[in-house]
């Protein structure tokens, strides 16, 4: 097996496959309230299109995957492509981000199927607030699908919370202080301004801002896994969860950056925030066999950008829905 490494000599192996652009919620940051155009079921990736992609991913040294959305849980069968995915020879983690509402329902499947761990979307602990953030979510589904995920054992299970200045910025101690007593792994996520593009980003909490309101809590010391992927984590000293950041938007984490983006109808991004992409539908439907795809990766990698360009307040065509994060 090659090791696959960009132009900037970052290895790659680390690809987040978006399987649907649909959502059963509607996050304030993330979609219109009307939802978004929505792909036909003609263009989106097939599983055995998304099985081949990664055959040929792995045959080149990605070793890690996550499914992604749109809401990955809401595309029947997802069960089915976890199973195949993996039998992938060289694959050695799949994980999945989700909102966590139908969690419940697909934890012990999902973890039978061969899905490691899970990361999911929780921005508010006030059901009232939960629900205003989405416009739709109930939080207890959210809650039952995280303890659902801990009883199947896809762990670590990993809680994700956008910081939306004054909507939920005041609930950062709260999730913070979870972390003493239950095994929680909170990551703050800074908010990237998607849906006002070109405007000043007022919603964003920098993570240093979001650190020092911890900090006055208790001192945080660096806990494990740093080093791997964006977030830096911390804990409270003799903490059963940890506290994680990630920084999008005030720090570029590109020089760590090791991944590559499928989107749902088969484009491949070498980066979150470039509209550049590589086609694979086409390829795919056109007969393309491993090999095939194996080039068109390549190129996409070789074409990765050094860093992004969201400090200068450039984002992308696609609504975050339409990528996975
Ligand atoms: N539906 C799934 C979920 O919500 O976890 C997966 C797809 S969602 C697009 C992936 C991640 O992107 C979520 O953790 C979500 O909170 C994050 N996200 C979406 N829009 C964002 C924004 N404007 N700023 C920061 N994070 C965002
Ligand atoms: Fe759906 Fe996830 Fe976007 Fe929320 S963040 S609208 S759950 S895709």
């Amino acid at each position: 097996m090659t090791k696959l490494a960009d132009s900037y000599h970052r290895p790659i192996n680390y690809l987040r496959i978006s399987v649907t652009d649909r959502c059963n919620l509607r996050c304030i940051y993330c979609m219109p309230s009307e939802g978004i155009s929505l792909m036909s079921h003609g263009d989106i990736l097939r599983y055995e299109e998304i099985d081949l992609v990664a055959k040929a991913a792995a045959e080149l040294g990605i070793a890690k995957l996550r499914l992604t959305g749109g809401e990955p849980l809401v595309r029947a069968g997802l069960t089915d492509l976890v199973a195949m995915l993996a039998k992938i020879k060289g694959i050695d983690d799949i994980s999945m981000t989700t909102n966590g509402v139908l969690l419940d329902r697909y934890a012990v499947a999902l973890k039978n199927a061969g899905l490691h761990r899970v990361n999911i979307s929780l921005d508010s602990l006030r059901p009232e607030r939960f629900h205003k953030i989405t416009r739709i979510g109930k939080l207890d589904d959210v809650l039952n699908g995280i303890e659902a995920a801990k009883e199947a054992g896809l762990n670590p299970v990993k809680i994700n919370m956008v910081v939306i200045r004054g909507t939920n910025d005041d609930e950062i101690h709260h999730l913070a202080l979870l972390t003493l007593s239950d095994v929680w792994h909170v990551r703050f996520i800074e908010f990237m301004p998607f849906m006002e593009k070109g405007k000043k980003n007022r919603f964003l909490v920098p993570v240093s801002e979001i650190m020092e309101r911890i900090e006055a809590l208790g001192k945080l010391e660096p806990s494990l896994p740093n080093g791997v992927g964006p977030a830096r984590y911390y804990r409270f000293p003799g903490a059963k969860g940890t506290i994680g950041f990630i920084s999008p938007v005030t720090e570029c984490f590109c020089q760590a950056c090791n991944r590559l983006r499928l989107t749902a109808d088969g484009k491949l991004r070498p980066c979150l925030f470039s509209d550049d992409e590589i086609d694979l539908r086409g390829p795919l439907r056109q007969g393309a066999a491993v090999e095939d795809i194996k080039h068109l990766i390549r190129q996409a990698v070789v074409s990765k950008p050094e860093k992004h360009k969201l400090i200068a307040g450039v984002t992308c065509e696609r609504f975050m829905s339409q990528i996975g994060g």
